[in-house]
């Protein structure tokens, strides 16, 4: 297993399949926000938020495939707390460890906020408040109190969503700095980054009411260690990846 660093510029789409929560709640409680507003109005997917739900795809991945990776989300449990940087388990050389800061230079990839942008990939720009809010409609629903069938205020339950299938433009772009190489020609952490995201298929809140599904679009092509490279050459190394036993 050798370590090297490998340099990514990515930039990616998030396509909205229907309309997306941006919060929610009942009307005397807080409203919760799962989708964040720009200072110009427009929603938008913080890169943290995104960075956290790809991770937990990542995750789910890799313990499927059999590979031992620290407890999450808890950060005394984390690699980052625990083991020194050269034993960091897959996920955490992939998306970084809580602790181990930009700065130090061990979690060098840097993302992007998902903004939002057309249907040719174009970001949307230069609204006013009142434009920007033509995104979102409010929908207020009463829920009934079933033993008795009242409905009382505080039942009204308000949620407020953006329009339906946006498109966010996003981007990765920096170091990963612990990388291992495979029987393939990628390293294991790149593989598992891009396979990460293509399994995000949610993002925002009101996933029950069928809210937030939706698809990442990967370009053909991506800039890696400044070669072009084609995006589902990576993906298929996912086999390398498969550590489970034969039984
Ligand atoms: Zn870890």
């Amino acid at each position: 297993m050798t370590t090297s660093r490998t340099k990514i510029d990515l930039h990616f789409n998030i396509v909205l399949n229907g309309a997306m929560a941006v919060g929610s709640g009942f009307r005397r409680g807080q409203i919760q926000r799962t989708v964040a507003r720009g200072l110009d109005g427009l929603p938008y997917l913080p890169a943290s938020t995104l960075k956290g739900r790809v991770r937990d795809a990542a995750e789910r991945l890799a313990q499927n495939l059999g590979h031992d990776i620290c407890e999450g989300p808890n950060p005394h449990r984390m690699c980052g707390a625990t083991r020194p940087a050269a034993q960091f388990c897959l996920i955490c050389r992939a998306f970084g460890s809580p602790g181990v800061s930009a700065m130090s230079g061990q979690t060098g990839l840097l993302w992007r906020d998902a903004k939002l942008c057309d249907s040719q990939g174009k970001l949307i720009s230069g609204v006013n408040r009142q434009e920007a809010e033509a995104y979102y409609y409010a929908r207020t629903q009463v829920q009934l109190s079933r033993p008795r069938a009242t409905v009382l205020e505080k039942h009204l339950f308000t949620s407020e969503n953006t329009l339906e299938d946006l498109r966010f433009s996003a981007s990765i772009r920096g170091w990963l700095t612990q990388t291992t190489t495979m029987a393939g020609q990628f390293p294991a952490e790149l593989v598992l980054l891009f396979s990460g995201l293509k399994l995000l298929n949610f993002v925002g809140g009101g996933k029950s009411r069928g809210l937030g599904f939706c698809a990442v679009e990967l370009p053909d092509h991506f800039e890696l260690d400044n070669r072009n490279v084609q995006t589902a050459a990576v993906i298929s190394e996912i086999i390398h990846l498969d550590r489970r036993k034969e039984s």
